[in-house]
């Protein structure tokens, strides 16, 4: 039995690479939102296409890497310094990333992007055909690639039919007479593993520890990458105002913020570090005691069995995004939740708002008043609601998992093979 091939491309390999020697590397797996939800899917036979992270300037160094990654089912793009500079840290991140999630740019960056347009948009070109020669190299006939939110389908017809020129139909694009067919997969989580993990000793052991540290507060929880689409400055001054108004919660609510780095070598990112940092120093600095905080942040990840347990000890999750693809920690928090049946507070404009907004306390991430108010909300709601939303969301998350993805994407790619046979 053969499995159908999927082929991924993205910028970065799930693997980083470190050189050990003029011909021998050592690969580490490393975490996203991507690779997460791959991972759960055994339909496919997944070959990943990307840059590994690191420069390789010499040819004795690229074959062994390639080789050492063909085990771990990766193809490498080699991209140099200058071009990922130019491309990844300048065009992608600093202009393309902020516009797909109509965050437009920062006023301080527009001069300086327009002097600098030119040369990143060549390095981008560059770079795509780069990727495009790697991918035609291990193309096969039968080889599939999906959007996953419905704006992100309907605005790719759009694109079509505006810049080149194709009809757009309810069903995709014809081109023609062969119909390219565009439709919204919305990816979910390998739930099972979420729910399996929360019966490991080293996890309970772990979730013990959270409760005796935490014992008499509740705890409320944000993961996400230090990215300016997770709003997590806009989160931390919700609280802020929350304990503001609320004097008698401060000595009982925690706020513990995961704050995963990540594109560490833009400057609006490097910015962004610092602001939070800011923010979270002057709001322990109001509300702590000389033994208590009322935020922890991290400025690292953390390992799976770790977070499965924080997300397991957890009261309230708050995911804050303006704006967020799918947001996988959301379903991840929820999977962990069947003990505890905590609240999830959700930004409207996070992908999962679409699927888990009848269970959570849907908020606009902008609106700090709102989400305050939120906070209060979640932190007094009685069991019985507790209970009634957290089965909304669970029975969601279980049968939506990235194997059903994977299964109903397969089915129906083939029915639009079978299609397209059919008009011949
Ligand atoms: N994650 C992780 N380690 C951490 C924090 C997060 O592995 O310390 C994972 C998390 O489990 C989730 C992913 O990173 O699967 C984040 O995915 P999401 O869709 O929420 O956001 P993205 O980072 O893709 O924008």
């Amino acid at each position: 039995y053969n499995r159908q091939r999927l082929l991924v491309v993205a910028n970065r390999l799930p693997v980083s690479a470190v050189r050990r020697g003029e011909d021998s590397w050592s690969l580490e797996i490393s975490a996203g939102g991507l690779v997460s939800a791959l991972l759960g899917v055994k339909e496919f036979e997944a070959r990943w296409i990307g840059w590994a992270g690191v420069n390789v300037p010499d040819e004795v160094g690229q074959k062994a890497l390639t080789k050492a990654l063909a085990e771990k089912r990766c193809i490498p793009v080699f991209l140099d310094e200058e071009i990922v500079h130019q491309y990844y840290n300048g065009y992608c991140n600093n202009i393309l990333w902020p516009l797909f999630h109509y965050l437009g740019l920062p006023q301080e960056d527009r001069l300086a992007t327009t002097r600098s347009f030119q040369s990143q948009f060549t390095a981008y070109k560059k770079a795509n055909q780069m990727f495009a020669d790697v991918v035609n190299e291990h193309y096969e006939e039968g080889d599939v690639v999906c959007f996953h939110t419905y704006d992100y389908a309907r605005h790719f017809v759009s694109a079509c039919t505006r810049i080149l020129g194709l009809e757009g139909t309810p069903e995709g694009v014809e081109d023609q007479g062969r119909l390219t067919r565009v439709a919204a997969f919305p990816i979910g989580i390998d739930s099972e593993r979420f729910i399996r993990a929360l019966e490991v000793p080293d996890v309970i052991q772990h979730m013990k520890e959270l409760k005796e540290r935490f014992a008499g507060r509740k705890v409320m929880l944000g993961v996400d990458r230090l990215d300016m689409i997770k709003g997590i400055p806009q989160k931390i001054l919700a609280f802020e105002k929350f304990l503001e108004e609320n004097a008698s919660w401060r000595d009982k609510v925690v706020l513990l913020q995961i704050a995963v780095p990540t594109r560490t070598d833009v400057s609006e990112y490097q910015k962004l570090t610092s602001q939070v940092h800011e923010i979270v120093g002057r709001i322990n600095g109001r509300f702590g005691t000389l033994t208590q905080v009322p935020i922890h942040h991290l400025d690292r990840s953390l390992d799976f069995y770790a977070l499965c347990a924080l997300y397991a000890v957890t009261d309230v999750a708050l995911v804050t995004s303006l704006r967020d693809g799918m947001n996988l920690v959301s379903y991840e928090f929820v999977a962990c939740q069947e003990a505890k049946k905590g609240v999830l507070i959700l930004s409207e404009f996070a992908g999962a708002a679409q699927s888990l907004g009848a269970g959570a306390i849907l908020v606009n991430p902008w609106n700090i008043t709102e989400v305050a108010a939120s906070i209060g909300q979640a932190l007094n709601m009685s069991p019985e609601e507790r209970e009634k939303r957290h089965r909304h969301n669970f029975h969601h998350v279980k049968t939506h998992t990235a194997q059903e993805w994977a299964e109903t994407f397969v089915s129906e790619l083939n029915d639009t093979v079978i299609e397209a046979q059919l008009r011949i």
